[in-house]
């Protein structure tokens, strides 16, 4: 039958498979709000009623300033449902990367969870396309502001009726837009598609992959507005699984393990430095999280002494990789019977790499002339990918390739499992030849001293760029030196990879996803003399 694969689908699937089962979020007081999928599906229907009263344009674009939670989930169904688009925005950008992503999508409305609207305040008069300004809260929280006629979400919602006559849409109607966040020039547009989520959702689900099932209880840590919190909210019920939306607290590892163990959360998504405080956190009190037992780890490298830790508390991390261009998952990395009778080291090896692609994905690498190269694990080359899920194009771009540059430096070996080795942008070229700051990384994580560890290429008189190692060391070891770590690289990586320096610092630049910026680092140490 010629039946549209569309997000309108998924919800009525988990209405009829998932109807009672729980939709928890957490608020900035660690106030909880217990729906059920019926609950939230009711809400839902108020809302498509709610912005047909608005009267936005069949295809508007509907901006989200928002944290993970029931609301929002709300606005991920109502809005691609009603045929509209759901454009989720990432408030922790800076000012002027905010206004040009809502000036270049051409939002008409923006639903505004309260903490974030002194930031549209500030630039309201620069916004000349929205229309409506929403906050996502109830009429006795709407705060005073500046922004013309305000309303509370849940005031617009008090007035419709709960039920909805959703109309049937083209399966390759845009349903979702996510800026990349921009770190070189102005953020880009990626527009998905109610075929390409539904696919990548389906392709997540498969076992071998993220594997979702009814009995999960799935925590995304990641925020919705970091690619659709990888999905969550739309595979999630899907698989019938039940969801805990965390709220703004997720780098609070205490609230964070509280509502796991109140929850039973099962399965959890996080960008490293977020599974990091987690480990620090059950390292340092003792705390368990029994019904933890799985996690994704993605967005950037992870460090094996993390994935060691974890695995000790109970909880296993798979490496997922992807991005935004791909909405966002492209490969998952779960093991063949054989990895499990490797010997400890080779086993630990296999499991930093990104996994194999889902299915709907195919990967190769590349040399600089675009000539593919072998899968033998060892040759690295440029990622590209193709697939019914990944961008063709920037929004409001012309179509340029068949295959999409990822801007990774990867391997892929005879099996089929890819592993990064870099992005483009962080390559570090000492004497023509290219030096891996992931592998680096990682070998220097292993190093109790060593809290949090990045490479960086400097620029060097006579190799053009060489790495520099910078350290964030544990306060429990006082006594340590770079000397130590450079020496403890040693027999660990090829000898000329071995930084020429490390310097310690206190804490680590990250961007507004989470994820440690080389590129604000780099800035950091751009006047940096090698001794
Ligand atoms: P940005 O990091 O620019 O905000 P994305 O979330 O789209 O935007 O980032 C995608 C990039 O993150 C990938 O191209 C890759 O470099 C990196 N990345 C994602 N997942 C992984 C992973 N599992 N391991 C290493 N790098 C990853």
């Amino acid at each position: 039958m010629d039946a549209p694969l569309s997000i309108t689908t998924i919800m009525s699937h988990a209405e009829m498979i998932a109807a009672e089962n729980k939709l928890i979020s957490r608020g900035a007081n660690g106030d909880i709000t217990r729906l059920t999928y019926h609950d939230a599906f009711v809400r839902v229907a108020k809302l498509a009623n709610a912005l047909d009263r608005l009267e936005l344009a069949p295809e508007a674009r509907v901006g989200t300033l928002a944290w993970n939670d029931h609301r929002h989930f709300e606005l991920h169904y109502a809005v691609p449902c009603t045929g509209r688009i759901c454009h989720t925005i990432n408030p922790k950008l800076f000012t002027d990367q905010v206004k040009f992503i809502i000036n270049d999508a051409q939002n008409e409305a923006l639903f505004i969870d309260p903490e974030f609207i002194p930031v549209i305040e500030a630039m309201q008069g620069d916004l000349p396309s929205v229309k409506h300004w929403i906050a996502l809260c109830s009429a006795n929280n709407l705060p005073q502001s500046t922004l013309p006629n305000l309303q509370a979400y849940e005031s617009l919602l008090n007035r419709e009726q709960d039920s909805y006559d959703w109309p049937t849409l083209d399966e390759n109607r845009a349903s979702n837009l996510c800026y990349t966040s921009g770190t070189t020039g102005d953020p880009k547009g990626v527009l998905g598609s109610h075929r390409s989520i539904v696919l990548q959702c389906m392709s997540q689900n498969m076992a071998s992959q993220l594997g979702l099932t009814s009995e999960d209880v799935v925590m995304p840590l990641v925020p919705m507005f970091h690619v659709n919190a990888w999905c969550m909210p739309y595979s999630a019920p899907m698989a019938g699984a039940a969801l805990v939306m965390p709220g703004p607290q997720v780098s609070d590892a205490q609230a964070m393990t509280d509502l796991i163990n109140q929850e039973q959360v099962t399965f959890s998504l996080a960008v490293p430095t977020l599974w990091s405080g987690i480990n620090q956190f059950l390292n340092a009190t003792g705390t368990r999280v029994p019904s933890l037992n799985r996690g994704v780890i993605g967005g950037a490298a992870g460090a094996l002494k993390l994935y060691d830790e974890m695995d000790r508390h109970g909880v296993r991390l798979e490496n997922g990789w992807g991005m935004t261009e791909l909405s966002p998952i492209g490969s998952y990395n779960r093991y063949l019977p054989e990895h499990n009778r490797l010997p400890d080291a080779a086993r630990a090896d296999q499991r930093l790499k990104s996994g194999r692609p889902l299915f709907g994905i195919q990967m190769r690498i590349v040399d600089e002339d675009g000539n593919a190269l072998p899968h033998d694990g060892v040759t690295t080359g440029v990622l590209e990918i193709r697939g019914p899920w990944a961008c063709s194009a920037y929004y409001g771009k012309s179509r340029e390739h068949d295959w999409f540059n990822t801007g990774d430096v990867a391997t892929i070996d005879s099996l089929g499992y890819m592993r990064i080795t870099d992005r483009v942008k962080d390559v570090i070229k000492s004497g023509g030849e290219w030096i891996s700051s992931i592998e680096i990384e990682n070998a220097i994580m292993a190093h109790p001293g060593v809290r949090e560890a990045v490479v960086i290429g400097v620029a060097h008189q006579h190799w053009s760029e060489r790495p520099l190692l910078v350290v964030v060391p544990e306060d429990s070891y006082p006594s340590l030196t770079p000397e130590q770590l450079l020496s403890f690289l040693e027999g660990k990586i090829p000898k000329w990879w071995i930084p020429n320096a490390c310097e310690f610092v206190d804490t680590l630049p990250h961007t507004a996803t989470g994820k440690v910026s080389k590129k604000m680092l780099r800035e950091n140490f751009n006047r940096y003399q090698w001794a």
